[in-house]
């Protein structure tokens, strides 16, 4: 309540020290005359004066709130300890070895959670995310506004979240960016399934010979270390990492930067890139750029499929600047190819076991 008068105050707080009742009739009689226009004497603002006459009307004194008794269950630091540490090993220990790895938590790597999570609820799903706060470019429109553009139909995913939006024709606008996030955050992170290991860089990538595919190599999995480990390695020595088995990793580092594009970084010294070398995003072209890193969301190397803005690099495709639609459809769309990936090693598998040869393996995978 903003504005009231000293001797106003006064008056509230003796009231509320003789006890409840007596302090909601007061407010009523102080509020009541306030309310009405022009009445020119008093300090109150007349929303000050509807704020005390709604307490009043709740049978409540000013000072009196829902949490004044409030009292904690009793806790010891040990609990906490444990209750933080039992959980995250027990998930270190189960998720070693994951159907689904997502390497990065933007937008992209998040509607490829959100859709797995749809599609597939029964698979284990870790997201890796260097940075502390998952989200990626996503909590701000473009440079730093508030705003965020998402091309239609990819705003159909918005409906499915409920979030609201303004319809400008071709494109929707969300409010606030983070609006969006902070919601597609929450459904993807309800799933039991997808544990989030946020604070955890993938340094490198687990690679193993595979006679049943083209070039003889499959992304297995990731190496991973806490980001503030990875980020000291200049500083200290003998900090190995981690690592995690992945049915099929999908890539969403984003563009290049401090931390984006690794997975295809890493892929290119390897040898690995179709053509050798990663050239970068191309020059801005809102209408095509959209299209192409959709269109070109696939599996780029056996057990990898690349999503989001780290497809351009590998492409060369055009940067968007701040449209997401393509972040949004490129997820979902990498979902539905990293659940092909998953069923080509299935059947090769099966192939396998069944005694067939490297070839039958290869052709059942196809
Ligand atoms: C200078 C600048 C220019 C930009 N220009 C464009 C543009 O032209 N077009 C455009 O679409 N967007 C641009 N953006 C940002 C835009 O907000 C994101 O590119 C967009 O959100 C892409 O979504 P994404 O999911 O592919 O990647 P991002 O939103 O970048 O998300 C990638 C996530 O992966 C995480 N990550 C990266 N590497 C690792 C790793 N090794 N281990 C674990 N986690 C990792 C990151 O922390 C991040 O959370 C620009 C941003 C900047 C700063």
């Amino acid at each position: 309540m903003a504005a009231l008068s000293t001797a106003a105050q006064r008056r509230l707080a003796s009231s509320s020290a003789a006890g409840p009742r007596r302090g909601a009739r007061l407010v009523a009689r102080v509020a009541e005359p306030l309310a009405q226009p022009n009445s020119g004497s008093s300090s109150f603002s007349s929303s000050s004066a509807a704020d005390a006459s709604l307490l009043a009307r709740a049978g409540l004194p000013p000072t009196t709130t829902p949490y004044d008794d409030f009292k904690f269950a009793p806790i010891r630091e040990a609990a906490v300890s444990r209750a933080m540490t039992r959980r995250y090993f027990r998930d270190l220990d189960e998720f070693a070895e994951s159907d689904v790895v997502i390497v990065g938590a933007g937008s992209a790597g998040l509607a490829c959670a959100y859709e797995l999570g749809k599609v597939a609820p029964h698979l284990k799903i870790a997201m890796m995310e260097q940075s502390v706060a998952p989200g990626g470019g996503a909590w701000l429109g473009g440079q730093l506004f508030s705003a965020m553009v998402v091309r239609k139909p990819a705003h159909l995913m918005l409906d499915e979240l409920e979030v609201p939006y303004e319809d400008d024709g071709d494109y929707v606008v969300v409010r606030h960016a983070a609006l969006l996030t902070s919601t597609l955050m929450s459904h993807v992170l309800k799933n039991p399934n997808v544990k989030l290991f946020n604070a955890v860089a993938v340094e490198d990538l687990i690679v193993k010979p595979d006679d049943t595919v083209a070039g003889g190599r499959r992304v297995a999995g990731v190496v991973t270390n806490w980001s503030l480990v990875a980020q000291a390695h200049g500083t200290q020595s003998c900090m190995d990492p981690n690592v995690m088995e992945a049915g099929v990793v999908v890539s969403a580092c984003g563009h290049d930067g401090p931390f984006g594009a690794t997975s295809v970084k890493r892929l290119a010294r390897l040898g690995m890139v179709p053509g050798g070398e990663v050239p970068g995003m191309g020059a801005l072209d809102m209408e095509a750029a959209e299209g192409a890193i959709v269109g070109g969301t696939r599996e780029v190397v056996p057990g990898m499929v690349l999503t989001g803005m780290e497809l351009a690099e590998v492409d060369g495709s055009p940067r968007m600047g701040p449209t997401f639609g393509a972040m949004i459809v490129s997820g979902r769309r990498a979902a539905h190819v990293a659940l092909a990936v998953l069923e080509k090693k299935r059947r090769a598998a099966a192939a396998a076991a069944k005694g067939g040869s490297t070839v039958e393996a290869a052709a059942a995978a196809l």
